[in-house]
């Protein structure tokens, strides 16, 4: 397929997916369907909901975060995703429902596949806070198209609650937040940088990024914590400059937690590696065994950033 329809599907299709979320979350009382999975993760009615619809707008077997077991004995449980789906596809039945999650269980077989994050930052989500819907075409190990719709962030840069932002990139040419052109704010030394990080300390590391910016003697804003690749997305548009991201207990990262917001964060101008200076490789599966951590920021600040954190006492 050619990129640019590549990328008009995959904007379709993150859009349906917002209007999912945006309902859930806004009449969210008790009941999201939240249920715990196997690595003590939550997941909710609208995780399992989008899955199921890009499924069924893709039409071919991909790699989500979500699959279909937890649904097969839970009738309830299964009816009311159902009834979140019907959202986007209004007439669908519990079988063609329970097929398309199911799409979404694959693995990658070949260099070129779709990846999914239905609802990244479920906590966020369950919390009322930021969340995304991630969604790339990963074309020989590499992102080449990547979309973010993130329903509470705002599409003004200069303020972060909002009415939702969509971003998107293809490799090698523009990023854009709906449908305006974004790029990176270039390091000004002497200015205070603005960190982002996880809202979660149980993900990342939350004393890392002062002792790196203290170490090499640049001074430091209030961090912006969030949950989600929002971060990749507020770096993308220069609103904050770094990105940081150190897992506490050895974890290791996702492709569908960093391919769209690591595509977009590149195409705006970021120099984007792991803890260790390497770039992400998206070729080792559905984890990135290959990297530690992620280091986001305009290429001059993330040199003397990468330097520094190499010489940190560990
Ligand atoms: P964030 O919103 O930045 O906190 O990241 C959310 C993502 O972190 C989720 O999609 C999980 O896949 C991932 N995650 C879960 N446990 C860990 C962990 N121990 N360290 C780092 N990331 C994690
Ligand atoms: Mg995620």
């Amino acid at each position: 397929m050619d990129p640019s329809d590549t990328l008009k599907l995959a904007i379709n299709i993150v859009r349906s997916a917002c209007r999912i979320s945006r309902a859930l979350q806004d009449k969210m009382v008790e009941d999201l369907g939240t249920q715990t999975k196997g690595d003590s993760s939550p997941v909710t009615v609208a995780d399992f909901a989008i899955q199921a619809v890009v499924g069924q707008l893709l039409d071919q077997p991909f790699v989500g975060e979500e699959g279909g077991d937890l649904l097969e004995d839970q009738p309830d449980l299964r009816l009311q995703v159902l009834h979140a789906a019907q959202i986007a596809l209004p007439g669908w039945s519990e079988k063609e429902l329970m097929r398309a999650i199911r799409l979404g269980e694959g693995l990658p077989q070949t260099d070129s596949f779709w990846t999914l994050d239905p609802i990244d930052g479920t906590k966020g989500f369950i919390r009322k806070a930021h969340y995304c819907t991630a969604l790339a075409y990963i074309h020989e190990n590499q992102p080449t198209v990547g979309v973010l719709g993130c329903p509470r962030l705002s599409s003004d840069p200069s303020s972060v609650d909002g009415e939702g932002a969509l971003f998107w990139a293809v490799r090698d040419q523009q990023a854009f937040c709906e449908e305006q052109p974004i790029q990176i704010s270039s390091w000004l030394p002497g200015t205070p940088v603005v960190v982002t990080e996880s809202a979660e300390s149980a993900h990342s590391d939350h004393s890392l990024a002062n002792k790196v910016l203290k170490a090499a003697a640049i001074p430091s804003a209030t961090p912006l914590r969030l949950d989600s690749q929002v971060k990749y997305a507020v770096v993308a548009r220069g609103q904050a400059q770094v990105f940081i991201r150190k897992s506490r207990d050895g974890y290791v990262e996702k492709i569908w937690d960093h391919a769209a917001g690591s595509l977009i964060a590149e195409t705006a101008g970021c120099r984007v590696t792991d803890l260790n200076g390497n770039r992400l490789d998206f070729s080792t599966g559905i984890q990135l065994e290959n990297n530690r951590g992620v280091l986001v920021a305009p290429a001059a600040l993330h040199e003397k950033m990468l330097t520094t954190f190499e010489q940190l006492p560990s």
